[in-house]
């Protein structure tokens, strides 16, 4: 290359240096002096490339004090390393702090001269802001679902306190002598008693889904074995319409799919009550399982009743639209549909729906087909099902049964008083305060304790942590009534030790087995 042409390629380098964003220095690795700085510097630095020359060691002090010892062992390391980069932070002259990107790097310059360290100082602060912002956004969003999540259970365990004391003691009155207007004005109230109680449960549902906070166990379940559960739930149902149930004839299915047993047959009772309750008087109910392409297996319920319009049909899936069915005498809240899908969703599966006006409609449920070896654990007929097993204490062994009740609400304390003065034998002590039951419990050493979890002095918790570790109390029967009803916490606290757990508003019916026999064993554990 002549002269001419190598200054004009010199002249294109410099005036492309010159240009960029990206600030150029380049400089003798030791002693420390700059032979170029490009005039970004003043951009990003905001100090001239002629003053960051004259006085290195007032630019390197534009380096944010805090970072300054970090940067200080970079550059050392760029004496000897042939790459090295590091982000810090510098001050501007005019105040402004500012992030930077410098990657250093070693560069011959001629044969034999010492390398000369060539750096690019990139300003990243737009980026860095626009990390910030994103982690703060992603914090905030962790709050506000934490905040949900919280919000949740309490209401829950709010709503659940007072349908206590109304399903409890309309149980209670049931029991009475009544007139026949009385007992059904108390079969009302129960009716929507526990109507209320499953809208609560599926709107939780609902919104724990959302949130995800809705964990699901699952696994391989024979869908036979689910069916007939369903089947057997609805039997006075399909008796009471005159209904023709007609269920698959053989195997078909007598197969596995994936799913968490008890959400597959929430869905499955879902469609069936459905198909029930919009049907005609004498019609049919088919159920049809059929393997499909890709891996799923199909359960379909279909009815010959009142069918859905098409421009319904795309409303099926919305919380609390009842397609305009609200006057028609049939009850419902609108929500199990919008409930199920969200269940399939979450194991995988999806639903289909075929319907035509005054014919039928057809739901299915198509979720992952699985392939077993011999029987799973939960199924019928194999020995691990259904956990409950008899105990050594017959029933009517003890003369009195004194049980010690930890509660501070005062309506659930007269419901379980009143309970127990129907209860031949048992005497109720109870505690309003967590440490003065634990009091009672060690003098008194009661035939079985019941405990609720939110008491004002400690939590019921750590009651039950405390009996459990006390060699006079642990064998004491702790059956823990709580308002909280997630199944992460029901199995906690069966792990803990308590023998059961009943969710309030609890089964009267229930709690009385517990008077019965102290030492049953509590059922599956959710
Ligand atoms: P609901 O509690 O009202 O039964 P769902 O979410 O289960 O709530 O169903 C939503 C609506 O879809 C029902 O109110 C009804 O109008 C319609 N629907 C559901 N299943 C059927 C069916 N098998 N036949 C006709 N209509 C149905």
């Amino acid at each position: 290359m002549n002269r001419r042409a190598m200054q004009e390629s010199e002249e294109r380098f410099r005036q492309l240096v010159n240009n960029i964003d990206e600030v150029f220095i380049l400089r003798t690795a030791a002693p420390y002096r700059y032979v170029y700085i490009s005039p970004a510097v003043e951009k990003v630095f905001g100090l001239t490339a002629d003053e960051a020359v004259a006085d290195p060691a007032h630019f390197l002090s534009f380096t944010h004090p805090d970072d300054a010892e970090f940067v200080r062992k970079t550059m050392e390391e760029a004496g000897h390393a042939p790459r090295v980069e590091v982000e810090y932070r510098i001050i501007r002259s005019d105040g402004e702090v500012r992030w930077v990107w410098t990657r250093y790097q070693q560069v011959e310059v001629a044969p034999g001269d010492p390398p000369l360290v060539a750096v690019v100082v990139t300003d990243i602060t737009a980026q860095k802001d626009a990390q910030r912002a994103e982690a703060s956004a992603r914090a905030e969003a962790v709050r506000a679902n934490a905040a949900k999540t919280e919000f949740l259970s309490r209401m829950s365990h709010e709503l659940r306190t007072p349908m206590n004391a109304i399903l409890g003691f309309a149980q209670l009155l049931e029991m009475d002598e009544l007139s026949e207007n009385q007992h059904e004005s108390v079969r009302q109230i129960i009716h929507g008693g526990r109507h209320l109680l499953d809208l609560i449960n599926e709107v939780l549902d609902i919104s724990r889904i959302d949130s995800g906070e809705l964990a699901l166990s699952t696994e391989p379940v024979l869908v036979s074995d689910v069916m007939d559960e369903v089947m057997d739930l609805v039997v006075p149902l399909v008796a009471a319409r005159n209904l023709t149930v007609l269920t698959p004839v053989g195997d078909v299915c007598h197969e596995h799919v994936l799913a968490d047993r008890q959400r597959f047959k929430q869905v499955l009772l879902n469609f069936v009550s459905n198909a029930i309750k919009y049907n005609r008087n004498s019609g049919e109910i088919r159920l049809t399982c059929s393997t499909r392409p890709g891996g799923e297996f199909a359960i379909t319920v279909s009815d010959t009743g009142i069918g859905i319009g098409a421009e319904e049909l795309e409303r099926l899936f919305t919380p609390f639209d009842r397609l305009g069915r609200e006057n028609t005498g049939e009850e419902g809240t609108g929500v199990g549909l919008a409930l199920s899908q969200r269940l399939v969703q979450l194991m995988g599966g999806r639903i289909e729906v075929e319907s035509a006006p005054g014919v039928g409609s057809s739901f299915t449920v198509l979720l992952p087909r699985v392939e077993t070896a011999g029987p799973q654990p939960g199924e019928q007929g194999s020995p691990a099902a259904g956990a409950v097993s008899s105990t050594a204490t017959a029933p009517g062994r003890y003369s009195q049964l004194r049980v010690i009740y930890i509660e501070d609400n005062l309506a659930n304390l007269r419901l379980m008083e009143q309970l127990a003065a129907r209860h031949r034998g048992v005497k109720l002590i109870h505690a309003m305060q967590g440490r003065l039951g634990l009091e009672l419990i060690s003098s008194s050493q009661p035939d079985l304790i019941l405990l609720d979890l939110h008491l004002p002095d400690m939590s019921g918790e750590e009651v039950l942590r405390r009996l459990q570790a006390e060699v006079t109390t642990k064998d004491i029967p702790t059956v823990v009534v709580s308002a909280d009803a997630s199944p992460g916490q029901i199995r906690r606290i069966l792990e803990m030790g308590a023998s059961g757990y009943l969710t309030k508003p609890f089964d009267v019916e229930e709690l009385l087995r517990w008077f019965d026999d102290p030492h049953r064993m509590e059922g599956a554990v959710p």
